[in-house]
């Protein structure tokens, strides 16, 4: 079989979806923002993801967390605003309208979480991200898939992708499978890896040709749910929401290897960089 629906994401795409921020505007123009994250002993995912949702433009961003992250994220990020959903774990995940979600980063697959997280999704219909345990624990039962809202981002690594959908031979075999239940399910599935590749309900493959190796470590993925949350929280169209989403995250992160090599660079510091690939965008 010969696709015709496979794209590379260029700077040229990338332009085309960029909507720069107009003047007269306010902080309800772009939108709200909730990252479900954290639990104890990593409460520092639910940081990275919240700084990086603050730094990709959101307008109001709020975390989620348990409350033994209060003081650490209300320092680390003092621009979002807390809401407890538990002690050590999420055991509640509060319902707001008009919120893009982020559910996933270091939550945890403890069965309190999980209740939360299964009935949070029970009762909520509209597009939000899912990654990391979020999608771990849907792994755990094949009807958690259907929970799911039609038009929502999953963003499974390799292994976590495996959880889901079971194991296949290469790559090639992995993404004919992510083709089909991306179609199964409407949602957008981001395979992310080496070029990082996004699959549409529809079909379409898009392969992203920024970021480097020295994102394999602990956190990198943290930060891509906080811009994809804030880059959908801001009315970009799902599928421009992972195609620019995935773009910024590999681009920041190539300046932060330029600046302090691919081994010492730290998901921090791809943080810091964001604001630079908005510098060249704009
Ligand atoms: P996670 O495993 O959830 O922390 O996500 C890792 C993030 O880093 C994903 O966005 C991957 O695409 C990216 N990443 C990991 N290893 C590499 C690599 N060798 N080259 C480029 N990107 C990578
Ligand atoms: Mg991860």
């Amino acid at each position: 079989q010969v696709y015709t629906d496979n794209f590379v994401i260029d700077d040229d795409m990338i332009d085309q979806i960029f909507i720069p921020r107009e003047n007269f505007t306010h902080k309800g123009t772009y939108g709200k923002t909730i990252i479900a994250a954290g639990s104890y002993g990593k409460i520092g995912a639910a940081v990275l993801a919240t700084k990086s949702a603050l730094k990709t433009g959101s307008g109001l961003t709020f975390v989620l967390a348990p409350a033994c992250g209060y003081e650490i994220l209300q320092t680390s990020c003092p621009e979002a605003m807390f809401i407890e959903g538990g002690n050590k774990n999420i055991n509640n995940i509060e319902f707001q309208e008009n919120t893009a979600y982020g559910i996933g980063p270091g939550l945890n697959t403890d069965p309190e979480t999980e209740m939360a997280f299964l009935q949070f999704l029970k009762n909520y219909s509209e597009p939000l991200i899912l990654d990391a345990d979020a999608l771990n624990i849907i792994s755990k039962n094949q009807n958690n898939l259907k929970l799911i809202p039609e038009r929502s981002i999953i963003t499974p690594h390799p292994k976590e992708f495996e959880r889901l959908f079971g194991t296949t031979e290469d790559s090639y075999k992995r993404l004919e499978l992510a083709r089909e239940k991306a179609k199964e399910y409407s949602i957008y599935i981001v395979l992310k890896d080496h070029h990082t590749q996004v699959v549409t309900p529809e079909g379409k493959v898009f392969y992203n040709i920024t970021g480097n190796s020295g994102l394999a470590k602990g956190g990198s993925g943290d930060i891509l749910t906080g811009i994809l949350t804030s880059l959908l929280a801001q009315g970009y169209s799902e599928e421009n929401t992972c195609l620019l989403g995935i773009y910024v995250h590999g681009k920041a992160a190539d300046f932060a290897a330029e600046k302090f090599s691919k081994e010492s660079m730290l998901p921090t510091q791809v943080i810091d960089e964001i604001g630079n690939v908005f510098l060249d965008l704009n």
